[in-house]
């Protein structure tokens, strides 16, 4: 299977032109759409977002996934970058959005993974971005309906089975070699 055909799948079928209204839209290559009837080609590029990894002595907050993709699995609070904005602006809008959160340090870049985000039948691929954030005592958190609770987990002791994610996984990972002491 080349990889067109293999982006075609990830798709909804039929697929419609946006700009001719013809059922023409096929995979040109591994990340474009081309009309087959008018030309028209579209780029379904990278998209970006931006998570926290909040630590606090020897554990770290999770938040639980309140709707699909992977529902109910572990994940970092965080969300998709929106046009025009910066990575971390984009970072403390979701973590006072999901967390009721407003962190008083500024985050520290810390390291990015690759993911796939299915939804409505698309798939999406990303770039995770993670920043940490170090706090010297719990902060309050009161979650919103994106997430179904959150956890403070201790940095020896992480369920990996509960983590839903590819992303979110290696970055837990990658914090624990970093931090190990
Ligand atoms: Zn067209």
């Amino acid at each position: 299977m080349t990889r067109a055909e293999r982006f075609q799948q990830c798709l909804p079928v039929p697929a419609w032109c946006p700009a001719c209204g013809r059922r023409k839209l096929e995979a040109d290559s591994e990340k474009s759409l081309r009309c087959r009837h008018c030309g028209f080609l579209y780029f379904h590029n990278v998209a970006v977002t931006s998570s926290a990894i909040i630590e606090c002595g020897h554990t770290f907050l999770m938040v639980r996934r309140a709707h699909d993709p992977h529902k109910g699995t572990l994940d970092f609070p965080g969300g998709f970058i929106e046009t025009g904005e910066r990575a971390e602006q984009a970072l403390l809008r979701e973590l006072a959005e999901e967390l009721g959160y407003e962190a008083q340090v500024d985050p520290v870049y810390l390291c990015n993974f690759t993911n796939v985000y299915e939804y409505g039948g698309v798939h999406y691929h990303t770039l995770d971005l993670y920043f940490l954030i170090s706090e010297q005592t719990r902060p309050e958190i009161r979650v919103d309906d994106d997430v179904s609770g959150h956890e403070w987990i201790t940095r020896n002791a992480v369920p990996e089975d509960e983590i839903g994610f590819a992303s979110v996984r290696n970055a837990s990972r990658f914090y624990r070699r970093w931090r190990s002491d």
